[in-house]
């Protein structure tokens, strides 16, 4: 089978490898569609901490069982369907306190390699994160189940009404997930801090009440003028830069809340303003990942047809051409693209 392998920055090799055997517990899934994402950019384009190279990758994908294990039960070869790349272990400290998602063996059974005509999927996510696809759904849609369940699982944390305004920073496919799904829960006002203009296009189409084109830094005058000048009740951080972290803060009201979504590298630091913190009260949430819960409220979010995910798929390329998916990713261009093997 074809897969593509990540072997150093920079390095992509579309390789020849045996097709694999699940264990008895496991099974193999031929992948239909994965997607790109902006965290495999990033590891295309300098490492990934948590992915030692050489390395498969992709982890946003969906496809139906080529082979089962002789243990596996709730599924047959041939079965359609959607599911993340990771499932909690059920025995840890973590799990035992529905904190899945820091279960401490969540990354050693990473499910990567949707890049690829095959993966083998682990135990604990068949138990816990895999799900029959609808056959109205199309299938790069059903890829969007791992991002959307990030997303999903931030969004739990925090507590929404319908006369709402929220600010979502950012414009990427995860940036719009928020739109999306904020809209759906029913928040009416939802405006788009983002400076490039296709995607402030996209924002508007998927129901954005207007976009910010500024600077996270340079919004505030904007929000304020938008939110009676107190703030917005919600301002969601989809960057991932330090800096960002910090000017989020200054766009919620007083008793607002900030999540803090895209995770910034590692050891970078924040400074916060503390009048803000305390006597403003502004409350901070930083998720990270997603829990089984989370994942099934997205799975019931994409199969309920309520949201417009259509538009966030830019386009189809076979696999052996995922580097011009991500050259025009590199360049600002188009939101994600469904890679088929
Ligand atoms: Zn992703
Ligand atoms: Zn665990």
């Amino acid at each position: 089978m074809q897969a593509v392998l990540l072997l150093g920055p920079g390095q992509l090799s579309c390789q020849d490898l045996p097709i694999p055997t699940p264990g008895a517990d496991e099974i193999v899934l031929k992948v239909t569609a994965a997607l790109t994402c902006g965290t495999d950019l990033k590891a295309f384009l300098r490492g990934h901490p948590k992915w030692p190279m050489p390395t498969r990758f992709g982890h946003e994908y969906a496809g139906t069982v080529a082979v089962r294990g002789s243990q596996v039960t709730i599924v047959r070869e041939g079965d359609e369907v959607m599911l993340v790349p990771t499932g909690p272990c059920g025995g840890c400290f973590y799990c035992h306190r529905q904190q899945e998602n820091l279960c401490t063996s969540l990354m050693e059974t990473y499910a990567l390699g949707g890049y690829a005509e095959y993966l083998t999927v682990p135990a604990r996510v068949i138990r816990t994160n895999l799900f029959a696809k609808p056959a109205a759904l199309p299938w790069a849609e059903a890829a969007l189940l791992e991002p959307l369940s990030c997303v999903m699982f931030g969004l739990e944390q925090t507590v929404l009404r319908p006369d709402d305004t929220a600010v979502v920073i950012g414009a990427g496919a995860i940036g719009l997930l928020h739109l999306l799904a904020l809209r759906a829960l029913g928040v009416e006002r939802v405006y788009v801090v983002v400076r490039n203009p296709q995607r402030a296009t996209v924002a508007q189409a998927l129901g954005a009440s207007g976009i910010i084109a500024r600077s996270a830094e340079e919004a505030r005058e904007e929000v304020l003028a938008v939110t009676a000048g107190r703030g917005a009740d919600l301002v969601i951080e989809c960057t991932a830069q330090p800096r960002v972290w910090e000017a989020a803060l200054f766009l919620a009201r007083p008793g607002g809340q900030v999540v803090l979504f895209g995770g910034c590298p590692s050891g970078t630091t924040v400074a916060f303003d503390t009048y803000r913190l305390h006597y403003d009260q502004v409350r901070i949430l930083s998720p990270f990942h997603f829990t089984p819960k989370a994942v099934r409220c997205a799975y019931d979010l994409l199969v309920s047809g309520k949201i417009l995910s259509n538009k966030l798929i830019s386009g189809t390329y076979p696999l052996a051409q995922l580097p011009c998916a991500f050259a025009l990713l590199q360049q600002g261009e188009g939101i994600k693209y469904a890679i088929i093997p």
